[in-house]
């Protein structure tokens, strides 16, 4: 991975900044990759090229920090620290996730339980606004864009440069996958180990009412004599081994990146579960970012005309996060009501109460539930999803806005802070050159 220098970076801020200011009217951020999954209109937008701000930039092995450009991918940050036997606090484990949308679009991962989401983990950046500045956020400067750019989706600037922060890291990864059949008993086991962790990372899925799987792993040196890293990046697929296996070990780089070779289940989608399919395309292809164009094709013309021969479905693409004490019934609920398996869980901590676009408690960890599939319905188009955003409510929690929503404009804001966003939005894009929140994530924007 090459780094860029600081002059570099400054060049590539300054060509965006001087396109933002030199153009007139919205303005739409243009990137190589997206983890969207919402419908989008072709808005008639002013596109800003951030395609060049994908560099890391430095890593300071003291401080434990890496300062990397906005739309660094996790992969290129994850490329760069291992070797120094480093890795960012929470790698989202999709490869094509950027820092800065992660950080603007609530990034998790298995070692939430310790750090918090992404955003937690981020020491400072720097948002290009919409007159053409370029601040520094911090705690202590400019710090009510620091605190509310998470959940803001690029509806109030760019985030140009980042620091994230690092912890040391191991070349190996023990799992231990522990089964269990009763939600109560799980729910415990999660509500233990964010009381007082026994294990690096913790994750976990749901693949029916009575089965569900608890997998803590564990940093380690060196492997014990005998035992073998396990390689899911090619025939054998991660997250049919939680079932088949209670011990297993991986390097930490497929450890990161155990979701990405068939995103997470959702593979199957697309055929890429069947033997054949994967003996082909090999371990480059075997991706999310494959997956992701293969459906996006398919959601064109002429591919798109060909839905109409399959019974009618409706995409429900969601992670939620919900309070632990309700986790349980959350599950339940979703489980009797939409019916989607497997679902990935992921406990967290919440390490700060001051996101006023996405306020969690303090008091109780979380857990993130993530679901990502089509439901048979004979139902009215977004049935299913407005189901979920209702026993989200219900059960005290949060959705991501990364994918569709069905909110009013009323019910909306009463999750995410209207006052807190008008403010923000006079303060740093009073013209509206970035698209408003409500309208680019409920709406087509
Ligand atoms: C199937 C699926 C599973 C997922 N699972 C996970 C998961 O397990 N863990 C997890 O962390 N996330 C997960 N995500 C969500 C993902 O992290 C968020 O959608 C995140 O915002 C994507 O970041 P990106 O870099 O791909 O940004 P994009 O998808 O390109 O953009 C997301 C939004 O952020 C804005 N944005 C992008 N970069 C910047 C920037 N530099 N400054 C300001 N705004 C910016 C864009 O304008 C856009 O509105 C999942 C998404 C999908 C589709």
């Amino acid at each position: 991975m090459q780094l860029t220098t600081i002059d570099e970076h400054r060049r590539h801020v300054e060509r965006l900044a001087e396109a933002l200011r030199s153009s007139t009217g919205p303005v739409r951020l243009r990137k190589r990759t997206s983890n969207l999954f919402r419908p989008r209109q072709r808005a008639n937008r002013v596109l800003l090229d951030g395609t060049t701000l994908n560099h890391v930039i430095a890593i300071d092995r003291v401080a434990r920090t890496a300062d990397v450009e906005g739309m660094t991918t996790y992969a290129d940050l994850v490329d760069a620290t291992l070797p120094l036997g480093l890795a960012p606090a929470v790698v989202p484990e999709l490869k094509s996730i950027t820092v800065g949308g992660a950080t603007t679009g609530v990034g998790i991962e298995s070692s939430a339980f310790r750090f918090g989401l992404v955003h937690e983990t981020v020491d400072e950046f720097d948002v290009l606004v919409a007159d053409g500045g370029v601040l520094r956020c911090s705690p202590t400067e400019h710090a009510d864009l620091f605190f509310g750019f998470p959940n803001s989706y690029g509806s109030l600037g760019y985030a140009t440069r980042l620091t994230v922060r690092l912890i040391p890291v191991t070349p190996y990864v023990h799992l231990r996958h522990e089964r269990f059949s009763d939600s109560e008993q799980y729910f415990e086991a999660v509500a233990a180990e964010c009381a007082s962790p026994s294990c690096d990372y913790l994750d976990g899925v749901f693949f029916g009412t009575d089965d569900f799987v608890l997998t803590r792993a564990t940093m380690l040196e060196q492997l014990p004599g005998g035992a073998a890293a396990s390689n899911y990046t090619w025939m054998q697929q991660y997250w049919q081994s939680l079932r088949g296996r209670a011990d297993d070990y991986l390097s930490t780089r497929h450890y990161l990146w155990r979701w990405d070779t068939d995103w997470f289940w959702c593979s199957r989608n697309v055929g890429a579960h069947l033997a054949p399919i994967r003996l082909l395309a090999g371990p480059r292809l075997l991706s999310s970012v494959t997956y992701q164009k293969i459906m996006r094709a398919g959601q064109r013309y002429p591919l798109k005309a060909l839905q109409h021969l399959r019974p009618r479905e409706e995409s429900v693409i969601q992670d939620v996060d919900i309070p632990l004490a309700a986790a349980g019934s959350f599950l339940a609920l979703l489980h009797a009501e939409v019916g989607i398996t497997p679902v990935w869980i992921c406990p967290f901590r919440v390490m700060s109460d001051r996101h006023p676009l996405y306020q969690l408690r303090t008091d109780t960890p979380y857990v993130n539930f993530g679901f990502w599939d089509t439901v048979r319905s004979r139902e009215q188009d977004g049935h299913y999803n407005a189901i979920v955003e209702q026993l989200v409510a219900r059960h005290g929690g949060k959705k991501s806005l990364y994918s569709r929503s069905t909110f009013d404009e009323q019910a909306f804001w009463a999750n995410y802070d209207r006052r807190a966003y008008e403010a923000l939005k006079r303060a740093y894009d009073p013209e509206d050159r970035f698209p408003g929140l409500y309208e680019k994530t409920v709406g087509l924007g």
